[in-house]
This record gives C-alpha cells, structure tokens and sequence, in this order.
C-alpha cells in the first residue's frame, strides 16, 4: 500500500510508524516545519488514556513518558487559600520530546520522513491509495474539500496563551487570580524535573480591556512580550521569583473543531485535523494517536484492500469515543470561559466544580479515588443527601414541558400561556417547567435558556427542572449539567436536576458544586 501524510505532529508520526510496522507498505510523511520545531510545552496524559495506548505500542508509550513527570493532585488556589484532592492520576510530557521520540521510531520503521516540505493532500489523492490528513486543527487537507468533510470550526470565546515556567509546581495546580482588567487563570502542570507548564486564560471580555494583540496573524516564532510580561505579573505571587518561558507563545481562541464526515474519497482525517477537544480536558493528543491507531488496523484488517470500507470502519469505531470526549471538553471549556459565573462559588464549591466540570465524576467517586477526601477539599460533602428527595410524580399536573429543539411547539407564548392557565386552574399548587436535556450543543443549550428565562420573567414558576432526555441512557448527562447550570443562571428561578434514582450521587454532586438548587428523581 502507498500511504502519504500530510503533517507530522502525533497523529501523523504514530500513525506512519504502526503502519510501517504493519507490513511493507511505502509511508512518507510531509512536515511543514523542521524536525525539532513546534509549538508549546508539556502536554499531559491520563491515567487511563496512558493505559489503553499501552497496548498498542507499549516501549513507544513507555519511552515518551521516561522523561515526563507524574502526579496524582489536583490544588486549587484562589486569593489566597488553597485546596488539594488526590487519586487523579495523570503523566505529562513535553512535546518536543514526545515528536522526537516518535520521529526516532519511524526512522527505525523505514518511514519516508520529509521536513520543511509543505503539502497539498488534493495533489498526492492520484499517486497514493490513501492519503492521511494528519495537519491539525487549520487543516488545508480538510479545508480543500468542504463538502466532503463539512467541518465546523468554531473560535472559542476566552483567549488562552501558552507558556512554561521554571518553577515547578509539583501537581495539576489551576490559579485563580484578579487582574486589573478581569479575572485571569492558569493550569500549571510538571512536565519534567524542572519545568512546567503554564497556561494562562482570559475571558473575551477581560482580554478586550486589557487591549492585547491577537496572535493569529503573527509568525509562528513570534512570543508576545506583553502577555508574558503581564502574566508573570498576575501570578508572582506563586511564581516565587520563578521565570516564565515563551515558544510562539501568543493570546489564541481555541478552534472548536467537529466534521460530519472524516473522510472524502481516498483522503481521511485524524486528530485535530478532524476534531478537537478542549485543552483543559488533556484529551486531544491521546485522541489523535489513538485515531491513528485505528486506522492502521482498520487499513490492514483484511487480505484485499478495501480503502472506502476500510475509511468508513475507522470512522465507525472511532466517532462515539470522540464524541464523548468532545462532550466532556464543551462542559470544561465552559467553566474557563465563564470565570465570572464562579466568582460567587466558595472555594470549596469551586474545587468541586473544577473536579466535576466534565459531567463524569462525583461526590462518591472521589471519595473512593482519595481516602482523605473527607478531611480536606471534600470536607462537609456527602455522596448521597441526608434526607429523602421529591420526585417529578409530585408535580404530576402542574408541570409544563418544554420541548427540546426540534421537539415540537418553542414559543414563549405558548408556553406562558400554558403556565398562566395552569395557575388560573391549580392556584394553590407548585408550578415548574421541565426542561430536557438537548444535544451537548452550547447553541441548543443557549437557546432553550433563553427561552425558559423568557417565560420565566411573564409567567414566573416555582422551580425549573433540567431532566434527561427522553430517551435517556445516562449519555446526556453531560449536556443536562450544562443545561441545569445555565437555567440557573438566566433564570434566577430556584432549579432543580431531576435523575433517574441510580443517578442520585451525580445529581447531588451538583447540589453541592452550587450548579442547582435541588435534585429531584424522575421515579424512572
Ligand atoms: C494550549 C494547548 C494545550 C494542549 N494541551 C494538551 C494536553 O495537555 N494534552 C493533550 O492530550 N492534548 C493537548 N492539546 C491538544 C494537542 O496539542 C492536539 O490535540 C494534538 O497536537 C493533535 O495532534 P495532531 O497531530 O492531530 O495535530 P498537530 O499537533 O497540530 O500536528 C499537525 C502537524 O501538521 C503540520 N502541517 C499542517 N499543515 C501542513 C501542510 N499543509 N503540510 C505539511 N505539514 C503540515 C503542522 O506543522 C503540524 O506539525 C493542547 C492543545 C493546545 C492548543
């Protein structure tokens, strides 16, 4: 088989070597830059994520994470105080180290390694049977075919600036600190003995009135003085005299990056090129190589080539685990675009938030994961409530359904109409609008918010529910979180999370992490 890939980031070196190691197949990569060039520091790995690569190519895994660091604490510091949990379990690498390794073991392969050579993927579709589009997020690949891949590429709202530091902060260390202009974060994260990531966050809002450069159309060497300069400043408090460090470190919008299709003829997407997933989930480089994973087995799966069968297996396999990711990375990447919302939030409940943001953990399985959760940052918490909840069954009759998009009447009129008749008919009875959970889409979300709060402020309720889908199978937990939360927020009306009884301990969790108000069961 002739393979050519274009872009050799992870995605496009791992995937060049598995295949080389497959069979005697002719792989050459095409890389822009220069071999030892890139962008960023650490990138981190977790436990999990380490785990299953390891399978497929255990002394690779085993020899990018030689050099790394790892940890098991997350802290949380915010003016001042601080809080720590345990039992999370991740590894971080710097990427320069990690491409160079990949790179030592497609050599060994026999990959046709080419540098400082840019490619055009629409060019190489007639001399290769496949041609990989492993070109990140600003993929050209992808973007000479918009119909074929029908991307969306959408900016996120905050602006992020990637630095490392040289003081080495032992754990996953989130800050959050006042700045004239806003509040401003930072992840900061070992990736080896003595260096660390840093990277700083601002809210769209913030950054404008700070008056910054955007970065995009700047060289790629470019540092930005000024954000360095500005954020050593925020944070010198836990900097301690400590440097920070630039590699065409910049103020960027992270691309939010979905394609209804990862493949077009003989051309097929992997990694960023296709998807991406929010930094603050560390997701995105383990997606990518275990993308190109899946495609090698995919292309070397049977005795006859078949690319079109071969494309659509891999698409098959890999869609619903991208997708769950993605979903959790939506959630996250609200929490760090919004600082403004959290600002009331103890630090405790911060902490929780932060631990929780991506819809999957709770209360309980802390407690199970760190055994001094109870005495430190969970202290106070329970993983069930103390005292018998309400179900929806009591509302029977006096609650009115606000349909999904695409579900039926959206209205606000209708709606308010129906609520009014409802109190004309029940005045003395507890009147709520229940709300199920649409896509993991911030759109959906918004719109169905809005609309609520519409209502809300004609016809006002005595509580919102956010509820699952009516199809739900416990995958649109993560979109009911975000939809609980917004409701809250726009709304100002007393909200409620209603779960099926077996979700209780996620439903109480985000009682606690001050999402809701109430949780409610669904009696399902
Ligand atoms: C701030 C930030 C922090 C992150 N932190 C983490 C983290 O902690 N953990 C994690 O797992 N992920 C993290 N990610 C995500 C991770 O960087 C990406 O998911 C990962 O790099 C995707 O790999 P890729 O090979 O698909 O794309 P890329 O790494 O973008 O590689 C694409 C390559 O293609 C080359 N290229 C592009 N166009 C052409 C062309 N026309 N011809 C030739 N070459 C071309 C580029 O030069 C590049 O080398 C982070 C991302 C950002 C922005």
């Amino acid at each position: 088989m002739r393979v050519a890939c274009v872009g050799g980031g992870p995605a496009g070196l791992f995937f060049a070597l598995l295949m080389r190691r497959a069979g005697d197949h002719r792989v050459d990569v095409f890389e822009r830059s220069a071999p030892d060039a890139t962008f960023g520091f650490g990138v981190v790995f977790s436990r999990l994520s380490l785990m299953r690569l390891r399978r497929t190519a255990p002394e690779v895994v085993t020899g990018i994470l030689d050099g790394g660091a790892r940890w098991e604490q997350v802290e949380v510091r915010r003016g001042g105080e601080s809080l720590s949990t345990s039992g999370h379990g991740f590894a971080a690498v710097e990427r320069r180290e990690m491409l160079a390794m990949l790179r030592r073991h497609a050599e060994e392969a026999g990959v046709g390694l080419h540098y400082r050579t840019e490619a055009d993927a629409a060019s190489l579709l007639d001399r290769y049977d496949v041609v990989v589009a492993a070109d990140g997020a600003g993929s050209r690949s992808r973007g000479a075919f918009p119909d074929g891949f029908g991307a969306r590429v959408t900016p996120g709202g905050s602006r992020y600036a990637w630095f490392a530091s040289d003081r080495v902060f032992e754990d996953m260390t989130f800050l959050f600190e006042d700045s004239p202009h806003g509040p401003v974060a930072a992840h900061a994260y070992p990736y080896s003995r003595d260096r660390c990531t840093f990277l700083v966050e601002m809210d769209g809002g913030s950054w404008e009135r700070a008056g910054f450069t955007d970065g995009h159309t700047r060289g790629a060497d470019w540092t930005d003085e000024r954000a360095m300069a500005f954020a050593s400043e925020v944070f010198a408090g836990h900097l301690r005299g400590g440097r920070l460090h630039g590699n065409g470190s910049r103020w960027l919008r992270f691309p939010q990056v979905s394609a209804e299709h990862w493949h077009h003829k003989n051309l097929v997407g992997i990694g960023d090129a296709v998807h991406t997933a929010h930094f603050s989930m560390g997701s995105g480089t383990t997606l990518a190589l275990e993308d190109a994973a899946e495609l090698v087995r995919a292309l070397t799966a049977g005795d006859v080539l078949d690319v079109p069968a071969a494309l659509a297996a891999y698409e098959e396999v890999r869609r619903p685990v991208v997708a769950g990711v993605q979903e959790s990375a939506w959630a996250s990447r609200r929490l760090w675009e919004a600082p403004e919302g959290h600002r009331d939030a103890s630090l405790r409940e911060l902490t929780l938030r932060l631990l929780t943001r991506a819809g999957q953990l709770s209360v309980r399985q802390m407690q199970r994961l760190d055994r001094d959760f109870e005495r430190t940052a969970g202290s106070g918490f329970t993983a069930l409530p103390g005292a018998p909840v309400r179900d929806l069954a009591e509302l029977d009759g006096s609650l009115v359904e606000v349909a999904a998009p695409g579900g039926g009447a959206q209205d606000a009129a209708v709606l308010v109409e129906r609520v009014r008749a409802l109190r004309r008919a029940r005045p003395e009875a507890e009147v709520g609008l229940v709300v199920p959970a649409p896509a993991a889409d911030g759109a959906a979300v918004r719109h169905l918010a809005e609309l609520v709060a519409e209502v809300v402020c004609r016809a006002p309720v005595d509580i919102v529910l956010a509820a699952p889908r009516p199809d739900d199978t416990g995958a649109g937990r993560v979109a009911q979180m975000v939809l609980a939360e917004e409701l809250r927020l726009r709304t100002g009306t007393r909200t409620g999370y209603a779960c099926r009884p077996q979700e209780l301990e996620h439903g109480w969790t985000h009682v606690q992490a001050g999402r809701v108000d109430e949780v409610w069961t669904t009696g399902a």
